[in-house]
């Protein structure tokens, strides 16, 4: 169920994969995203049970409408469904809230300073690397007070730069704005690494990206484990939950 976990400094970061469910097919079996075709119910009780898994009370989590752009919504509590915002990151000044992302290829992005006391969480696709959704995220943390030499910095499983074949011209534009986006497929074909270029911006903003034995690379296009929309196109989705130790 929960496929990867860490801890560092009362922070915790965690990733699903996609066991342990109750999703028939072909969301089997942990789907966490609400917007994908599944039974709500479902989504609800997989929620529950991945919150369960981490000591969290699912009231406590906080999720997004991904909409592939770069706003960020900052939260101070668990908000009611209905005013849940259309962004792709959140950040929190409040210990104790959980902030979640949904991807099934795209990368998630997990940020804490403990220190601080600040959390962010980030959906990147492609479009999300291009407009820059993850420097503003680590921006938005930075006006709570967090400093981005002492953030922790995660990337989650999502489909790697060997996988994600693009059109040339798409490759072009991408590597335009983030030249270490710029891959090419094991087929030898034109291709984007978000995750590369997610960390390449991570670094020019002066976060530290961590690589931790605990969290190894995860292809979701290759990875039976995982959900992938490049590779199943009706499919679930994953979560990364990251939050630091405290009472809500
Ligand atoms: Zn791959």
């Amino acid at each position: 169920m929960i496929g990867q976990q860490h801890h560092e400094s009362g922070a915790h970061f965690a990733f699903t994969d996609r066991w342990g469910g109750v999703s028939a097919a072909p969301y089997e079996q942990l789907n966490l995203g609400g917007a994908v075709g599944d039974d709500p119910q479902a989504v609800r009780t997989n929620r529950a049970r991945a919150a369960g898994a981490l000591g969290l009370d699912p009231a406590a989590v906080i999720w997004m409408n991904q909409v592939h752009g770069r706003d960020v919504a900052v939260v101070d509590g668990p908000w009611r469904d209905a005013d849940v915002p259309c962004v792709d990151a959140v950040v929190t000044a409040r210990r104790g809230l959980a902030l979640a992302v949904l991807t099934a290829d795209c990368t998630p992005v997990l940020l804490a300073d403990p220190v601080a006391g600040v959390t962010g969480a980030a959906h990147a696709g492609r479009p999300g690397l291009v407009a820059g959704v993850v420097p503003a995220a680590v921006e938005a943390m930075t006006e709570l007070g967090a400093e981005p030499a002492r953030i922790l910095a995660y990337t989650g499983p999502a489909i790697c730069g060997r996988c994600y074949e693009v059109p040339d011209r798409m490759r072009s534009d991408v590597a335009a704005v983030v030249p270490e986006a710029h891959a090419t497929t094991s087929w030898g074909t034109p291709a984007v690494d978000v995750t590369a270029g997610v960390r390449a911006q991570l670094a020019a903003a002066g976060v530290p990206v961590r690589d931790d034995p605990h969290i190894p690379p995860v292809c979701t296009r290759e990875s039976a484990d995982h959900f992938s929309y490049r590779r199943d196109r009706t499919t679930g989705r994953l979560a990364s939950y990251v939050w630091l130790d405290g009472e809500l």
